[in-house]
């Protein structure tokens, strides 16, 4: 059988984990690890701050937000992107929502950029990209729609994301690539909470091209209450 999925989509044995700590000294209010291919979400109060910690390097952590209070109002990547006039998110871009107010800052990031215009994958993506027989693989499409509905919202809900850790170059003609990562284990990005904000992450579970190194590790999800 011809397949581009490797053997066992679960991360190899050998694979280097480092579980690092939150980038930002307080007390911490939540600790979870999120598993390889899984999706995660939770309440990220004002003025906490959320360490996404890269456990294994090169896992890209696809990423929605919304207003905790009212989910109509979520993430938009043209308001942040447009207010900050630049195409990558990195330590003081502050995060938009559809109604351009702040929904959280980056306070802290150890890799150079982090991607909001590659987008999320999707069982029906890959399938036209990669052949019918990945198509019973689920994508991050799908990890936020089982994320979502725990939070009572559907498919209209999902909107265009942001990709921790993925590495997306604008090349000098306009053109995106999706190569290989400029992450590494035990590297984090850290974002203040401007507002009660729900943070909705898939693990990406992408096999069929380099933005996991094809090799899908977990994350690491700190929130604290930032020291004084
Ligand atoms: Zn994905």
């Amino acid at each position: 059988m011809n397949t581009t999925v490797p053997v066992g989509a679960v991360y190899a044995p050998d694979s280097e984990l480092d579980w690092s700590e939150s980038l930002v000294a307080g007390t911490v209010v939540l600790d979870e690890r999120v598993a390889s291919n899984g999706p995660w979400s939770a309440v990220v109060r004002q003025g906490e701050v959320l360490t996404i910690v890269d456990v294994g390097g090169n896992q890209s952590a696809d990423c929605i937000m919304y207003n905790a209070e009212n989910t109509d109002e979520r993430y938009s990547v043209p308001d942040t992107l447009a207010w900050q006039a630049n195409a990558y998110v990195r330590t003081g871009t502050v995060l938009r929502s559809n109604e351009g107010r702040p929904l959280m800052t980056v306070v802290a990031n150890e890799i150079d950029r982090q991607d909001t215009i590659g987008g999320a994958c999707s069982k029906e993506s890959n399938t036209l990209r990669y052949g019918h027989h990945v198509m019973y693989h689920h994508g991050c499409r799908e990890n936020f729609l089982a994320e979502a509905s725990r939070h009572g919202m559907g498919a209209r809900d999902l909107v265009s994301n942001l990709n921790w850790f993925m590495n997306v170059p604008v090349e000098a003609d306009g053109a995106l690539g999706i190569v290989d990562g400029m992450s590494g284990p035990g590297k984090r990005v850290a974002i203040r909470a401007e507002m009660d904000v729900l943070v909705i992450v898939s693990n990406c579970p992408q096999m069929n091209n380099p933005c996991n190194d094809f090799n899908p590790t977990p994350l690491r999800m700190i929130v604290v209450t930032p020291d004084a």
